[in-house]
């Protein structure tokens, strides 16, 4: 026989909890004389929380939960009391997501969703949008939110009229003139990285009898809480910096009212598009390093944009940290001391399609993908990507031209990726073909 006492130590000192048990779940029989196919089914669930909690959030993949009777349950159900009957209505891991958020953005309630689009589309709803209703909304939207709202709130007789929320006269001429119920606007806009007077534009919305929603997509709550600004509701896409690895999809919608929870939790259970623990899970331990991740990448950006503006194949740098003395007032007043963002967009002298797929073939480094916000620096063409549903008409009226590239800064080291990017501008005037379709 082996001789425990010689086994390395940890291995027979530790005392296995007595509470965790690979019981058969709700079973009542002791002496357990299912069948083995009864017993797979039901094997594995521990029955009581166990002892020493867990330092990282349990992921709860639980669809459904139970109780000791029908009584508690029924109570559970009607509110009475704590506790979760569904995931599609609440789910413990997405909770802890959900509160950590309120909580750094200073919310009354937070709930998560899939996408950021279903959180988006969560907070429209909130605010009464009623057939009839006019939102007035930022022209420099995501592509996707100004379609959410043409395609989906449109169908239902909803208007939205579209400005310039860098221009606070013309918001306010507006407001005054349709009498919206929500304004929408981005605290970084896309691409052209605008930043938004939210103090101002909550102001004008109050005035009007709106409500102000902000996409602090592109800032992060590191950067800005929106609703200190005096923002009605706060609406990420956690897909972005929140996750920060490109390895979760999800969003997340925090009011400033208790009251738009039952809105929010609503069109969470209702419409469905929840956010799965796995991904909630994900996304807390990205938040976990949010903090450090955005000092780099705002540092590293920064410099990126500093050493492009001298480079004479570019026609126009876009960062706030370069934009004029009263613009950058303002983001010192909307961002953390210091910080402008992790997105830089350039416009390429030569303003065309094709140089703008040369200098992104061109990229070793720097990754050609459709997101934003990740470790990783990447770069995208929004004439192509995430303002491709825009009518070309549209997008030169919006001064999204065909040269545009926006490039999310990672937090690699910054001599690295300003080679990759000199390399693919040194690549424009090269003659060799190209490697996309667009050859003739
Ligand atoms: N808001 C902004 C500013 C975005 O850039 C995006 C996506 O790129 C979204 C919302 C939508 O997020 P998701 O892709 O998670 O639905």
């Amino acid at each position: 026989m082996r001789d425990a006492a010689r086994i390395p130590g940890s291995v027979v000192a530790f005392n296995e909890p007595k509470n965790i048990k690979s019981t058969l779940l709700f079973m009542s029989d002791e002496n357990n004389t299912f069948d083995i196919l009864t017993q797979l089914v039901r094997t594995g669930h521990e029955t009581e929380w166990p002892a020493g909690r867990p330092t990282s959030t349990p992921i709860y993949a639980a669809a459904t939960y139970t109780y000791e009777s029908m009584d508690e349950m029924d109570k559970v159900f009607a509110g009475e009391l704590p506790g979760y009957v569904y995931t599609r209505h609440g789910n413990p891991t997405v909770t802890i997501l959900e509160d950590a958020l309120r909580v750094v953005e200073g919310g009354a309630t937070a709930r998560a969703y899939g996408s950021g689009m279903a959180a988006l589309h969560a907070a429209l709803f909130a605010c009464d949008l009623s057939p009839g209703a006019s939102v007035l909304a930022s022209q420099d939207l995501y592509g996707a939110t100004t379609n959410l709202l043409l395609n989906i709130f449109g169908v239902f007789a909803i208007k939205s009229v579209f400005t310039d929320f860098s221009d606070l006269s013309k918001v306010r001429a507006k407001a005054g003139e349709i009498k919206p119920r929500v304004l929408i606007a981005e605290t970084i806009s896309n691409p052209l990285l605008k930043v938004c007077d939210i103090n101002a534009c909550a102001e004008i919305a109050h005035q009007a009898g709106a409500r102000l929603i902000i996409d602090n997509t592109f800032a992060s709550p590191y950067l800005c809480q929106p609703l200190k600004h005096g923002a009605d509701i706060v609406v990420h896409s956690a897909t972005k910096f929140l996750g920060g690895h490109a390895d979760a999809t999800g969003g997340i919608a925090i009011s400033r009212d208790e009251f738009d929870a039952t809105a929010l939790t609503g069109v969470m259970k209702l419409v469905g598009g929840i956010l799965s623990p796995w991904e909630a899970h994900t996304i807390l331990r990205g938040m976990k390093t949010l903090g450090v991740r955005m000092d780099r990448h705002c540092e590293n950006a920064k410099a990126l944009a500093t050493h492009l503006q001298a480079d004479s194949r570019i026609g126009r740098v876009y960062f706030p940290g370069l934009a004029r003395e009263d613009e950058r007032m303002k983001t010192a007043r909307m961002l953390r001391e210091e910080q402008f963002g992790a997105l830089v967009s350039i416009e390429l002298k030569d303003n065309t399609r094709e140089a703008a797929f040369r200098f992104m073939d061109a990229l070793k480094l720097c990754v050609r993908s459709t997101s934003l916000g990740d470790v990783f620096t990447s770069a995208l063409h929004p004439a192509t990507a995430s303002h491709r549903d825009l009518s070309p008409a549209r997008r030169r009226d919006l001064g999204i031209s065909e040269g545009l590239i926006r490039i999310s800064v990672g937090i690699e080291n910054l001599k690295d990726i300003i080679a990759d990017i000199d390399q693919a501008l040194a690549a424009l005037s090269e003659t060799r073909p190209l490697a996309t379709g667009l050859r003739a």
